[in-house]
């Protein structure tokens, strides 16, 4: 999609920490890390958000969850590590191209914000 910022991180339009890509899945460091990990790992197909996905982007969806495991597994943080994707404005989602926050090294208080 041309005006979507993840969409020109895939293209290298805009540059990024590259983490690991694939076929589907293009996973970089966040901006503005939240953790001693925070990776966003995102489909390299556009598609808003959870709320928009439908059966046929299940295995991007999911390749998207296993690329953050094993990243995670590599970095050694399988102590504890958090998937976390935003849905909607209310929970904090800015950018609507779907994608997987990993967030992980340091203690994670449960309930989220
Ligand atoms: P959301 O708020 O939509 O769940 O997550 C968007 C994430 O994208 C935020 O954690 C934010 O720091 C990150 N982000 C926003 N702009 C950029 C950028 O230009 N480059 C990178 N690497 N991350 C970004
Ligand atoms: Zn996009």
């Amino acid at each position: 999609m041309v005006d979507c910022l993840f969409c020109k991180i895939i293209d290298g339009k805009i540059p990024s920490k590259l983490v690991y890509q694939d076929e589907q899945v293009y996973a970089f460091e966040d901006i503005d890390p939240k953790a001693p990990t925070h990776v966003l790992i995102v489909p390299k197909k556009h598609l808003a958000g959870l709320k928009e996905a439908g059966a046929e982007h299940a295995e991007m969806i999911g390749r998207c969850h296993l690329a953050a495991a094993q990243i995670a597994r590599e970095r050694g943080i399988e102590d504890g590590y958090r998937t976390v994707t935003n849905v909607g404005p209310r929970s904090g989602q800015s950018v609507f191209h779907l994608h997987v926050h990993l967030v992980g090294g340091r203690d994670l208080s449960w309930p989220p914000g």
